[in-house]
């Protein structure tokens, strides 16, 4: 299992960078990045959340599908909006409703290097922007509004600090 990076790590707060090669290293860490989010009980996670700064992130969103994205690009977003109560395995016991675009056009790279093209809605839409979020350097809790961000920040600080 994979230790994942948590809330306070400056890793967490980097860009990732494209990756050129798809390795036998990429596939062990594809591998071993589901076994850590099953494990997690996560549906979603991204490269940098277990230390590595390329842009990657796994996905299983039940019923909506599989995935494996690499150098992901969001290249279209409607403009009616979703909310969905979120959390992450970065910041452990927080969660919070984020609203984002309802529906993406998505572009990346399968685990077999073919370029492929989705249409995401509802639940598997918000759990990619998530991820891809996290290659930007960008946590849920940035995405709430300035108070809000604060109070889950203590929150989490108390439950986690002694
Ligand atoms: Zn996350």
């Amino acid at each position: 299992m994979l230790k994942i990076v948590t809330f306070g790590d400056k890793l967490l707060t980097q860009k990732s960078e494209l990756i050129t090669d798809i390795t036998k290293e990429t596939i062990n860490l594809i591998n071993e990045m589901f076994d850590t989010m099953y494990y997690n009980n996560g549906i979603g996670l991204a490269a940098v959340q277990v230390g590595q700064l390329i842009n990657l992130f796994v996905v299983d969103v039940p019923d909506h599908g599989k995935y494996v994205m690499i150098n992901p690009k969001i290249a279209d977003k409607s403009l009616e909006k979703q909310i969905y109560e979120e959390g992450c395995l970065s910041i452990p016991g927080i969660g919070n409703e984020v609203e984002r675009p309802a529906n993406i056009l998505v572009e990346f790279t399968d685990e077999k290097g073919k370029n492929k093209k989705i249409e995401a809605s509802g639940l598997l839409s918000t759990c990619i922007q998530h991820e891809y979020d996290h290659l930007e350097g960008i946590l849920f809790v940035d995405r709430l509004n300035p108070e809000d961000k604060l109070k889950k920040i203590s929150e989490y600080r108390k439950m986690h600090i002694v």
